[in-house]
């Protein structure tokens, strides 16, 4: 008799893993692919090879040790996506220096506690992108800045900082220009970097991400060489990505989609990254990908939706695209349908992980059936192990829910200088709890079915938003839907869904309950169903459910019943 299956899978592979460090997976992309194009971005006029590409970077690597930052120092950076990010990047690993990635949504409080929970050396800034001028905002928090000599500030409220380097200018006085600092290495810097390429090992913290914030307070996800090399390398093999493919990278950088999932599968496959822009604007992404012949896009599914909606989405030319990744959110069903026939993605992927896990652990095959890689979030990638377990630890049946606890090579050290948090979310047997709610079918298939958090308890019945969400997609009328809790004295909880209706068409309330009706169980009916413009959600394309909630709460005046 054959035992019914766990809720266990582990990934295997014909690849093993990489046993190096960024630095030398660098070194590698240079001797096999040189004179092929690395990096562009066509908004800041750039277009380097694999060789021109690691010159600046060792250049740079070489000035950051002359500006005195020493190995394991913390850089970090705010910017939108620009060359000079990609460049800090690799130049951090080259030196061994760890990046610390700023959110550039960030204002002066997040950027305060960031730099100052990890400490940071250095810090590699934009000056001002549209509305936010970052420049302005550090000589606010630093007051000392504009009398510092450059390199050797002295700040109050951030001791560790000693230097301010800026990309563009015009140079504020006290900062160090992003441009000068390769020239500031000698040929011992040079030497050091050579030396260090021997020294430094793939088990090094290499990177600290902080986590976005759809909950709680940040906190610095801390990750190796091996973390991030890795999971970039087993991305894009999973897209079978080669050198001869081209990723449009419209995600931000600062978030592990772009740099880990953008261009560290680059480095280790030889694709080249391609910027379309700073921030994310659905249209200069049309373009970039048609004039650059782009055959891989990522985006979260918002990105996505904004491009295939977009007025002028029908004049492109988007036949060199070929495959892809969403991410980050759960990814709409009818959207993934659209953009394999729309967009030509015919080999489009869903990758689903979170930062702590460097990010990715299931992905969609790219010969997966279509409806598999529609409806679900794949299976379990290589070298991985995924576990999904009941309130008690234990391993649940197939197709049962569960929390989904992540381990192997992809599992970060730990959150910066908080032992507690770690040990909350990373247990003795190196599991990370995700907080996340999967199903794992009998084929290995996953679908995340919500987030413990967002669970909604009406009347002590467990309603999951994300099926509810699902169900409402289907509606010819309805664009974007989320389903989230609010307070009920008399249920603890009621359902409120928030609509973003087509362009063009009008919806009503009693028309979307009429599509619900005997369509989904009665208590699945959102009480209250609101149309709105657009969702608060973060740069990542988060969507902060707790927002939307506090919002109704207060319009509304709900209140929880009392419990004891
Ligand atoms: P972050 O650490 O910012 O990458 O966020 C990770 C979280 O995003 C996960 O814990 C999930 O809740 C969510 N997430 C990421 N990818 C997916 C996906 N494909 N489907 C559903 N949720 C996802």
């Amino acid at each position: 008799m054959t035992q019914p299956l766990d809720s266990y899978v582990s990934g295997t592979s014909d690849a093993p893993l990489l046993g190096e460090t960024i630095g030398s997976a660098l070194d590698r992309a240079v001797a096999r692919w040189g004179d092929r194009e690395a990096l562009v971005s066509p908004s800041h006029d750039v277009r380097w090879t694999w060789r021109e590409f690691a010159a600046r970077v060792d250049a740079l690597a070489a000035g950051f040790l002359a500006l005195g930052l020493e190995p394991g120092a913390r850089i970090g950076v705010w910017s939108l996506n620009r060359p000079e990010w990609t460049l800090t990047q690799f130049a951090a690993a080259r030196a061994g220096l760890i990046l610390v990635t700023i959110n550039p949504a960030y204002r002066l409080s997040e950027l305060e506690f960031a730099l100052g929970k990890v400490g940071c050396a250095a810090i590699v800034t934009a000056t001002v992108f549209k509305t936010s001028n970052y420049m302005e905002m550090l000589n606010t928090l630093l007051p000392e800045l504009a009398r510092a000599t450059p390199g050797d500030l002295h700040a109050a409220r951030l001791p560790s900082l000693r230097a301010v380097i800026q990309i563009g200018g015009p140079k504020a006085p006290g900062t160090v220009a992003f441009d000068d600092i390769s020239a500031m290495g000698g040929a011992r810097h040079r030497e050091q970097i050579v030396a260090l390429s021997k020294i430094l090992q793939f088990d090094d913290p290499v990177n600290i991400q902080f986590t976005s914030g759809t909950t709680g307070s940040p906190k610095g996800v801390t990750l190796t060489h091996h973390n991030i090399l890795n999971n970039g390398y087993f991305t894009g093999r999973a897209m079978r990505l080669t050198e001869n493919d081209r990723i449009c990278i419209p995600v931000p950088l600062y978030h592990c989609f772009g740099m880990v999932m953008g261009n560290l599968a680059s480095v280790t496959l030889g694709a080249t990254m391609v910027y379309p822009g700073e921030g994310f604007d659905p249209l200069a992404t049309l373009q970039t990908v048609e004039r650059e012949k782009c055959t891989t896009l990522y985006g979260v599914p918002t990105m996505f939706i904004a491009e295939l909606d977009h007025p002028e989405f029908s004049k492109f030319d988007l036949s060199s695209l070929r495959t892809g990744i969403m991410a980050g959110a759960p990814c709409p069903i009818e959207v993934m349908k659209r953009v394999n026939t729309e967009m030509n993605m015919r080999e489009v992927t869903i990758a689903y992980g979170m930062t702590e896990t460097s990010p990715v652990s299931f992905q969609s095959a790219t010969d997966d059936p279509l409806e598999r890689r529609v409806s679900t979030v794949g299976r379990i990638h290589p070298h991985v192990e995924v576990k999904v377990v009941d309130l008690e630890g234990r391993i649940v049946p197939r197709g049962e829910r569960g929390e989904l606890c992540t381990r192997g090579y992809s599992v970060m050290l730990g959150y910066w200088d908080e032992a507690e948090k770690t040990a909350e979310v990373l247990d003795a047997g190196g599991w990370m709890h995700t907080g996340d709610i999967a199903v794992i079918d009998a084929e290995g298939y996953c679908n995340i079915v919500g987030r413990i958090k967002d669970l909604v308890i009406r009347g002590g019945e467990n309603l999951y938003p994300r099926e509810i969400e699902e169900f409402l997609f289907r509606h010819p009328k309805i664009q974007d839907v989320q389903i989230f809790g609010v307070a009920d004295q008399r249920y603890g909880e009621e359902l409120c869904a928030w609509i973003r209706v087509r362009a063009g068409e009008t919806l009503t309330e009693p028309e979307v309950r009429a599509f619900c009706d005997g369509q989904i169980a009665h208590n699945k009916i959102p009480r209250y169903v609101e149309f709105v413009e657009e969702f608060p959600m973060t740069v990542t394309g988060k969507i902060q459910k707790f927002v939307m909630r506090d919002q109704v709460e207060q319009r509304l005046g709900l209140k929880a019943a009392k419990t004891a």
